[in-house]
């Protein structure tokens, strides 16, 4: 293997050591506690785990947790209901509801019905606005994960080549928005895109966020580059990435593990984005 593998659990522990310091140190200063409030409808336990996993990622740094299970019965109301007392209540600095939703509720539009002053998870239209505007906001946790990594690794952005393989709301599309911040001349490609292994074989930077195991093979990459992988696939091998990693490292400068890689960041980046929104309503009320 010629690349240096990113450690991305190692960064994302030391993102959240530094996030429990400054909470400390604002709630010290005089600051409310900031409360994060997840909402879950349904059983899945999939979204059981993940929810469980940011409260206690929370309370680990000093994040007051409010935690709203409601069963898979719930209308629709009760949800628009919950999320405008939500929006009210002083004490929550971030709402998070927890994706997919039963099928009966429909996800992305009460996503919007959420404050973007408390919109930790960055999927509002209002902070996919500010993005695109390029204007302070909160934003999308993994994307903002890959900027993270790729800044504690040094990789220089401005003027390089990023190729973003995948147009999400969730992923790809802020990935590239906030890479093009940084000055990198950005590539955006999708199912369509013709020639893939070419285009990305332009990337100084590569992210992959498809959603297809291994697709990205070794031949596809300039040796040297920067490989972010943000894909999640489970197989029967176990959890891989998008990015064929055997063959990727062999040619890469840097490359990020799956699992291991930029999984471990979108929680940290979580935290991240409740303080600062505590810290911002604590600013617009004074
Ligand atoms: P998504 O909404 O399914 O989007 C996938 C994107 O990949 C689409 O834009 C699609 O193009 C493109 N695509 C699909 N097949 C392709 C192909 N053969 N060639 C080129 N592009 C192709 O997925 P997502 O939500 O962005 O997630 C992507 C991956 O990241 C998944 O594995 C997911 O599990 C993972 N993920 C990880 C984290 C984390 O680490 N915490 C967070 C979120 C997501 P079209 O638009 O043309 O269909």
């Amino acid at each position: 293997m010629n690349a240096r593998l990113i450690d991305g659990k190692a960064i994302a522990q030391q993102v959240r050591e530094e996030i429990r310091v400054e909470v400390e140190a604002w709630v010290a200063g005089g600051g409310a506690q900031p409360g994060l409030a997840t909402v879950l409808v349904g059983d899945d336990p999939a979204s059981a785990v993940y929810v469980g996993g940011k409260q206690k990622a929370s309370a680990e740094v000093g994040i007051e947790g409010f935690r709203y299970d409601l069963a898979a019965t719930a209308t629709e109301q009760e949800v628009v209901d919950l999320l405008q007392e939500l929006n009210h209540d002083d004490r929550v600095s971030g709402i998070l509801l927890q994706l997919p939703t039963p099928a009966h509720i429909s996800g992305s539009r009460l996503t919007t019905l959420i404050d973007a002053g408390k919109d930790v998870d960055g999927l509002t239209p209002v902070s996919a606005g500010l993005l695109a505007k390029g204007l302070p906001g909160l934003r999308p946790c993994t994307p903002a994960g890959v900027m993270e990594l790729l800044r504690r690794h040094d990789v220089v952005l401005e003027g390089a080549e990023a190729v973003v393989v995948g147009r999400s709301d969730l992923v790809g599309k802020p990935v590239a928005q906030l890479l093009l911040a940084e000055n990198a001349t950005v590539t955006i490609c999708h199912s369509r895109t013709r020639d893939l292994p070419a285009v990305c074989r332009r990337a100084d930077v590569l992210v992959a966020a498809v959603g297809r195991p291994e697709m990205v093979k070794g031949d596809w990459i300039k040796p040297g580059a920067t490989v972010i992988d943000v894909g999640i696939n489970r197989t029967d091998a176990g959890l891989v990435g998008d990015v064929e990693l055997r063959s990727a490292a062999e040619v890469a400068g840097l490359i990020t593990p799956v699992p291991g890689g930029v999984g471990p960041m979108t929680i940290a980046m979580l935290l991240g984005n409740t303080l600062e929104a505590a810290r911002a309503a604590a600013a617009s009320r004074a």
